[in-house]
């Protein structure tokens, strides 16, 4: 006679054996649960501009792309943005929002005073009251623009400071050139594909092309890149453009080597080829574990929107390790800061 196996039993121990797996893993620092992501990761609306903020218990931060070079960081209740250009030339791609509507900042990082990143300088610091930190040029042109004196914080290559939970460290960096008769090239292909400017388009683009500083010295003196670090020592690079690499830069890169993020100017070249060899070699330099774009959408008149396919497809072939994403205008990517998946984005909505 046969014995059958109690099966009963055996399904009852291993219903406990699973349990117990599950009840082990739990106690891991997972943050992909569906139930743990902040509500800020399923909102389109920047934290900066009254949509919610991470909870301060929460290990998640969130990343939103506000054009240009602009970026929100959101994490642990307090909000950080990079560059202040919300109110765009004439006929630009709306962004959702107006920069009287940013009146929530904890930290404000520029990363040159030219206009397509410092000309709200001016309304948004006023609204949030949040320090403005930069070069000297960059705060020179901030008071200018209306920043109150006393929310400026310059810095200066090497410098290291302390604010509102973030250690910011900043190198002195170097903005891009270009070969001359570009932008002529780019004006005549406006020229060609669309309508000119009405006068009252034309009025608005040179006001907010006025809000900026054109000093040549914001090519070599003028332009820092960051170097975020969070509580939690999750690290975050910065670059609001994408020039040759610095001693600065070198610097940062031995401090930030393996960057949990780097946020990197791809501008603005019209073939490819040309524009990822600007913008490569800075991500190369710090191999970080997420490659975040920025600046690669038009400038209207000037700039055209810029395929990444060509940048990320290097990427995927030289840089298996970092991963990247084509972000939309305000959608929240969501980042694990701690644990098995710090780096990772674990959720991302269009
Ligand atoms: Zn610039």
């Amino acid at each position: 006679m046969l014995h059958h196996p109690n099966w009963a039993l055996l399904a009852t121990s291993f219903a406990a054996f699973l349990l117990s797996a599950c009840a082990s893993v739990s106690n891991a620092p997972i943050v992909s649960a569906k139930t743990s992501l902040p509500e800020a990761c399923d909102s389109l609306v920047p934290a900066a501009t009254g949509g919610p903020l991470t909870p301060s218990d929460s290990d998640v931060a969130v990343f939103r792309w506000l054009g240009n070079a602009n970026y929100e960081i959101a994490y642990k209740g307090r909000i950080y943005l990079l560059d202040t250009y919300f109110d765009r030339k004439a006929r630009s791609r709306p962004l959702g929002f107006e920069a009287k509507d940013v009146k929530r900042a904890d930290l404000i990082l520029v990363g040159h005073a030219h206009f397509d990143h410092i000309s709200d300088v001016g309304i948004v610091s006023q609204q949030t009251g949040a320090p403005v930190v930069g070069s000297a040029l960059t705060i020179a042109a901030a008071q200018k623009l209306g920043m109150p004196p006393a929310q400026g914080v310059t810095m200066v290559d090497g410098q290291q400071i302390q604010r509102a939970g973030l250690t910011v460290d900043a190198a002195l960096a170097r903005h891009s050139t270009i070969q001359p008769g570009l932008i002529e090239a780019y004006a005549n292909v406006y020229k060609v594909e669309v309508r000119a400017d009405t006068e009252l388009e034309a009025a608005v683009t040179r006001a907010v092309m006025d809000k900026g500083s054109n000093a040549p010295a914001i090519i070599d003196q003028g332009t820092m890149a960051w170097g975020l670090t969070l509580d939690n020592g999750f690290k975050v690079v910065v670059f609001s453009s994408a020039g040759t690499i610095t001693e600065g830069d070198r610097r940062l890169a031995r401090l930030y080597q393996n960057a949990d993020v780097a946020i990197v100017a791809y501008q603005p070249h019209a073939v490819a080829s040309r524009q990822v060899e600007e913008t490569f070699p800075l991500i190369e330099l710090f191999q970080p574990k997420l490659f975040l774009p920025a600046h690669h959408d038009a400038s209207f008149g000037v700039w055209l929107d810029l395929g990444l396919e060509p940048l990320f497809e290097k990427l995927r072939t030289e840089l298996p390790n970092t991963a990247f994403l084509a972000p939309l205008y305000r959608s929240p990517i969501c980042v694990a800061t701690r644990g098995d998946q710090r780096g990772q984005v674990i959720h991302y909505r269009n």
